[in-house]
């Protein structure tokens, strides 16, 4: 029996993940949850599965939990506050952290629990792609298993033979990361501009938070995965390609030296990535449906177009620059998008906003934590100005 804590439980990922839990009460067994504000949904999930521990960040919506928990006659702790998500993510009893925290918010609970030892299923991308390698060598150091439930990932990582993470097997030419295309895949350069929030989130092909989604339309999420895939698989410059594939159904590849190359079909669902990093090296039921090759039919690989998505573009630059230059990327991004889905900031001034913060910012080697989070900071209040608005909070 598993112990599980779910950083993000309120949300897709966090969703997903207690539904392939709620499957093996024989093999999983919750014992803390932990979110933002939602303290109605977090008290219908601690009425659920009865953790030990439940963490809201916000203090009031915490103290409201207390409260509907101790109506429901549960014992479940409760803390607010960010210090108590890193008390969540290292809980001793949990011998798997789900990270699902979205943006740079997820950062110091994943490296926390990295530290601690924990099975990490990492699903928080822009934790990595803010720290780099200091995750993985905190992996490392704390006996981690690090596993991707990014689904790009998670394909890749059932595509290579086992290895370490950040240490490419031998043999390996390249990976190709495979991508929708998001909801803007086939829409005329010229109405890109005045796309609205609703319709950048009405992804064709996956439900997720409203952040990822945007980053979906303006393809910034490959651009993270892409710095993400180099990071978790010690893939060295110029070895990860980009396709889109509309379908959503080959979920990544991996080319082989001998011209064989490896890739992982499914049903787009998340509940596969996580139902094999929850149980890795076994393989369990999702409740995913079987894939249905017959109706499916035809799958497509086509180019991205950089000129359209220029976010995937300074992002493979940001890639390539390599020290504190995805972290300004990733902080510019979060500015940007919550600014885009705040009715404050247009779509394609998403790309130019980054643009201009990635001109004024010089990256510089990342030797520890601090670094990374001068980076974010300086990053954030640049972009925030270039918005027009004050700088948020960071990690
Ligand atoms: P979401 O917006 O649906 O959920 C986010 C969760 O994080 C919620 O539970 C929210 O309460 C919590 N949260 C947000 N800010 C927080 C903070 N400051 N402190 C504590 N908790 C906070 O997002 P999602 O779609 O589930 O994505 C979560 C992460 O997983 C993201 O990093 C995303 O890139 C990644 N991911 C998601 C998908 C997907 O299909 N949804 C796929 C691949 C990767
Ligand atoms: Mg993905």
């Amino acid at each position: 029996m598993k112990g599980v804590a779910i950083l993000g439980s309120t949300g897709s990922i966090g969703k997903s993940t207690l539904d392939v839990i709620a499957r093996h009460p024989d093999r999983f067994r919750v014992v803390a949850l932990g979110a933002a504000t939602r303290w109605e949904a977090l008290l219908e999930q601690c009425r659920a599965f009865r953790p030990e521990v439940a963490v809201l960040l916000e203090p009031l919506g915490a103290a409201r939990l207390a409260q509907g928990l101790r109506a429901a006659g549960l014992t479940t702790e409760v803390h607010s506050g960010a210090e108590a998500l890193v008390t969540l993510a290292t809980w001793p009893s949990a011998h798997t952290v789900m990270a699902a925290i979205v943006g740079s918010a997820g950062l110091l609970p994943t490296l926390a629990a990295a530290r601690a030892g924990k099975r990490v299923l990492l699903a928080n991308k822009e934790a990595l792609v803010m720290s780099g390698r200091l995750l993985l060598e905190a992996a490392a150091a704390g006996g981690a298993e690090l596993l991707p439930i990014d689904s790009e990932h998670n394909a890749i990582f059932q595509c290579l033979p086992a290895g370490r993470p950040g240490v490419l097997p031998g043999g390996v030419r390249r990976v190709w990361l495979t991508a929708s295309g998001g909801p803007f895949l086939r829409l005329p350069a010229e109405r890109l501009a005045s796309v609205t929030p609703a319709e950048a989130c009405a992804h064709p092909r996956w439900a997720m938070g409203r952040k990822i989604s945007v980053d979906s339309a303006t393809l910034m999420n490959k651009g993270l995965e892409l710095i993400e895939a180099h990071l978790l698989f010690g893939l060295p410059p110029g070895t990860v390609e980009v396709v889109i594939h509309p379908e959503s159904v080959v979920h990544s590849l991996v080319e082989y030296a001998d011209g064989s190359v490896l890739a992982q079909l499914g049903n787009p669902d998340m509940r596969t990535p996580i139902a094999y990093a929850l149980a890795w090296p076994e393989r369990i039921d999702s409740g995913v449906e079987s894939l249905d090759l017959v109706r499916q039919g035809a799958l497509r690989f086509e180019a991205p177009d950089r000129a359209r998505f220029r976010c995937l573009a300074l992002a493979e630059a940001a890639a390539l620059s390599g020290g504190t230059a995805p972290a300004i990327l990733n902080a510019a991004n979060e500015v940007a998008v919550a600014a885009f889905l705040g009715g404050r900031l247009n779509f394609t001034s998403i790309a130019t906003v980054i643009e201009r913060v990635l001109e004024r910012l010089t990256p510089t080697d990342v030797a520890g934590l601090e670094e990374v989070l001068e980076a974010d900071r300086t990053a954030r209040r640049l972009a925030a100005g270039f918005v027009g608005e004050p700088a948020g909070a960071c990690a």
